[in-house]
């Protein structure tokens, strides 16, 4: 299947909200959504969004940060909805474990798009184990380390230096010297970095 090809820019302006799909860049003033929000409003009163339109924003906020197809995405939900507890929570934690997501988390990547990119072109290990599958679900104490042959090149070697200054969320660990992370724990729920409301994807799913 296709992915996206349009600008990134433009399905932040869809859900209203900043989704940082460029990664450092969208800290700069050249972001649509900053500079949309500090402009005179020229076209009147936004339109109210039905309770529906409200919860397909949310599950499209979702789909677009972690950048899943529909398809992907909807057996994500009936993956969290089989799952004890709150399946807004469960699909949070789902999509946090994908090997993608934590390349990102680590720092590896600029971007969650990025880190896609140095998974499937095959630059990370998981135990030891080279995958190159952007949907691999991390487990407690999995351990993500970029590849020998790949700290080689100048991204990497770049990024030994640049690392230096990120934080990794409570649930991983990271060397950064080695550019070893481990997963020492469940993702936790508390990260705003997390932009959507679970409930309201349930919501959606449940009509
Ligand atoms: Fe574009 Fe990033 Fe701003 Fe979204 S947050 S509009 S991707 S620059």
């Amino acid at each position: 299947m296709a992915r996206y090809l349009g600008s990134v820019c433009h399905l932040c302006r869809r859900c209203n909200d900043k989704l940082m799909l460029k990664g450092s860049r969208c800290m700069t003033p050249k972001c649509a959504i900053d500079r949309k929000r500090k402009a005179p409003s020229t076209r009147g009163r936004r339109r109210r969004l039905s309770e529906r339109g409200v919860q397909l924003i949310e599950k499209q906020k979702a789909r677009y940060s972690y950048g899943v197809f529909e398809r992907q995405f909807r057996r994500f939900f009936a993956q969290a909805a089989k799952e004890p507890g709150v399946t807004g929570d469960n699909l949070k934690v789902i999509l946090e474990k994908r090997l993608d997501n934590v390349v990102y988390r680590l720092g590896f990547g600029d971007s969650r798009a990025q880190s896609r990119q140095i998974v499937l072109h095959g630059h990370i290990n998981v135990n030891g184990k080279k995958v190159s599958v952007a949907s691999y679900m991390v487990k407690e104490n999995d351990i993500i380390a970029v590849r020998e042959a790949s700290m080689k090149s100048e991204y990497f070697k770049a990024l030994l230096e640049d690392i230096k200054s990120k934080t990794v969320p409570a649930w991983l660990t990271l060397d950064k010297a080695k550019l070893v992370g481990t997963v020492v724990t469940q993702p936790m729920l508390d990260d705003a970095s997390i932009k959507f409301d679970g409930q309201s994807i349930v919501e959606y799913y449940s009509r």
